[in-house]
């Protein structure tokens, strides 16, 4: 068997020991004589899988009481509709701030349903930094701000939480989810599709303070209503019966590993050896101002459109695939996510190190 080391943004890696373990039980999981694939979603094998996901996924994020977790489908895409129908309903408007693609896709989309306003910007240098935000730029009554925690494209992150005061802060963590410790009682509502950092496409994870989730706008489609899964225990329909079950071996992996802080230590140490060659290459180097750098994502370029190909060309015959930077940025993007070894990231520094000798 050879594996490659996928530095993909998205779907990613995913660790050897689920993958091993999916495979161990796709004909029989836990005796039940039939693949997950195969259950009534009714069923009590079934619901003891999505329960187990719920309780795990709890425990390694430490998430209170007064917070639902909801398994759900559309991807964070659909989310971008859901926030706003659902929690801007007081006053019909929210603020956004504008840090990539992600960002201006959930700005766009909420404007079509209630005021969105965007009350700041990193357009102005290809979002390579997170602008200043703060309490006194809010809109008054707006019903919540938005942030992207983590900005997948264009490898920012918030690496201190801005003051918003008592505004209800939602925040997109599809690419850092469970990469680090989060307070989430500082959120409103957290949403994550689960295909960077969590399982695979087809399953969005949303954490939402129950106060907040009862009184969507007339309009709102009894599908993205968050009470309708909220209340039904994300089983209103048939969920993504399969994709859950693939999150549950992901946290109990994490579990297992010591939870989301030993997950953190290891993260921190392989973005480390990452950036530390990116700083000191005479030939490569990180498009992010050093103190919004993503821990998850980490963009970088030569000097070179062509050497910048023949990198990508070289290393995916190496075995490492996926390093081709977003269309809208060029350059390459390294995803370490989770999944990824440290070893991988070693392997990679070293080979980046005999590419730029030979060049
Ligand atoms: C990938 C991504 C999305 C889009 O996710 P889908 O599941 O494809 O809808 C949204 N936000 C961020 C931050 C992402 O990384």
């Amino acid at each position: 068997m050879s594996r490659v080391y996928n530095f993909s943004a998205g779907p990613s890696m995913l660790p050897l020991e689920v993958l091993e373990r999916a495979q161990k039980e796709m004909l029989d999981c836990n005796g039940s004589g039939q693949s997950v694939m195969e259950m009534s979603h009714r069923s009590k094998d079934y619901q003891a899988i999505i329960d187990e996901a719920d309780a795990l996924l709890r425990e390694i994020m430490n998430i209170p009481d007064n917070y639902k977790v909801m398994f759900l489908q559309g991807g964070a895409s659909t989310q971008f509709a859901m926030v706003p129908m659902n929690l801007a309903t007081k006053n019909k408007k929210a603020d956004y701030v504008i840090t990539g693609q992600w960002a201006k896709k959930a700005h766009q989309e909420a404007g079509r349903y209630i005021e969105a306003n965007a009350i700041a910007s990193s357009a102005d240098k290809t979002f390579s930094y997170l602008p200043d935000v703060d309490k006194s730029m809010l809109t008054p009554g707006a019903d919540f701000v938005h942030i992207t925690y983590n900005n997948t494209i264009y490898g920012t992150h918030y690496n201190t939480m801005p003051d918003f005061g008592d505004t209800t802060i939602v925040t997109d963590m599809s690419s850092c989810i469970l990469s680090e410790e989060v307070d989430i009682s500082k959120f409103g509502l957290i949403y994550a599709g689960a295909q960077k950092n969590m399982g695979p496409a087809g399953v969005t994870v949303v954490i939402a303070r129950e106060d907040l989730i009862g009184d969507a706008l007339d309009i709102t489609p009894t599908m993205l209503k968050y009470s309708t899964h909220a209340e039904n225990g994300s089983m209103y329909n048939t969920p993504p019966t399969y994709g859950i079950y693939i999150c549950k071996l992901i946290y109990e992996w994490i579990k297992n590993m010591g939870g989301i802080s030993v997950m953190n230590e290891i993260n921190v140490k392989k973005a480390g050896i990452l950036y530390d060659f990116l700083d000191n290459s005479k030939m490569f180097r990180g498009t992010v101002v050093a103190k919004d750098r993503s821990l998850m994502n980490v963009p970088f370029v030569t000097d070179s459109d062509e050497l910048n190909a023949k990198f990508i060309a070289e290393a995916t015959k190496q075995g490492f695939v996926n390093l081709k930077g977003h269309r809208s940025v060029g350059g390459m993007r390294a995803s370490i996510y989770n999944a990824m070894p440290v070893e991988g990231v070693e392997k990679l520094v070293a080979f980046m190190k005999e590419f730029e000798a030979n060049n």
